[in-house]
């Protein structure tokens, strides 16, 4: 694919090789994780107000990764981008270091410890009610899955969101289908998700979650109500052999397990764009 957003496409093989690379330090959620990487490499790349520099700052956007064990997609992205040493990457799991399962406050662009579902939301809506009193023009996204759904206090927040319609507040949904190890539809259907968010009163669009043109169009045009987008995804988007399946949903790797899936990744996503020399030592030694 050649595009104009061949630099996020290449973002992106980069953020999963990280990933690649985590598993094989005690593993982490690679399928949830695959699905949501071209959502956060938009996010931080091209939608956030925010930098590396303005992490604490009053005047910055706000993003909550409420489906947190796909956090390993997050530190790619934040390695990547400059607000984390992706040198601590090669520290996953270890005692002496944050970087772990579910995303930490310690972590420099991590604004919430999240792991428990369902939690993400109603803490944006609070967040975003404080932003919207103090006037402050800047905006709170979310993150969920698709199966945190099930949660009922994303219900609880998204109707109250739903009355007041100038909260700055955008939530996006995973939706790749899947719950732990189960089909979402299977387990406890959502569909129309459209329909039911839209009756709650959020402005509702549905995009194809892998494709950043798509993408742009879910994040432009806010209108006044607070804005869901439905980013269809796959489960271990990237390499053809674990894509969309309900046992690849937590991986442990090892090392020439994780240089076979490396080599699948790069022979289904070739780009223009070489891995940077700062990140290559690392999520090449697997
Ligand atoms: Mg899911």
């Amino acid at each position: 694919m050649s595009d104009a957003w061949d630099d996020l496409y290449g973002l992106c093989r980069r953020v999963r090789c990280h990933v690649l690379a985590m598993a094989t330090h005690g593993g982490c959620f690679v399928g949830s994780a695959f699905s949501c990487v071209e959502i956060l490499a938009y996010l931080y790349a091209r939608q956030l107000r925010l930098t590396p520099e303005s992490i604490g700052s009053e005047d910055r956007d706000y993003f909550f990764l409420s489906k947190g064990h796909a956090v390993p997609a997050l530190y790619g992205v934040l390695a990547e981008l400059g607000y984390l040493d992706p040198v601590r990457l090669e520290h996953h799991l270890d005692p002496e270091d944050d970087i772990y399962w579910h995303p930490n406050r310690g972590i420099p662009g991590v604004e919430f410890h999240s792991g428990s579902l369902g939690h993400g939301l109603p803490v944006a809506l609070g967040v975003a009610w404080d932003l919207a009193l103090r006037e402050r023009g800047r905006r709170c996204y979310v993150l969920c899955g698709d199966g945190e759904l099930n949660e009922g206090s994303m219900w609880e927040a998204l109707l109250v969101a739903g009355r007041f319609p100038e909260l700055p507040l955008t939530l996006v949904v995973d939706r790749n289908g899947f719950q732990a190890n189960v089909s979402t539809e299977s387990l406890n259907p959502l569909e129309p998700l459209v329909d039911k968010l839209t009756s709650f009163g959020w402005d509702a669009v549905r995009v194809d979650g892998h494709r950043f043109s798509e993408l742009s169009r879910g994040f432009s045009g806010q209108t006044q109500r607070p804005r869901v987008v439905i980013a269809d995804t796959v489960r271990g988007k990237g390499i053809p052999s674990i894509e969309a399946r309900a046992d690849r949903w937590f991986v442990s790797l090892r090392p020439e397990e994780a240089a076979a899936l490396q080599q699948e990744l790069e022979r289904e996503s070739p780009g223009p764009v070489a891995l940077a020399s700062a990140v290559q030592e690392v999520c090449c030694r697997v």
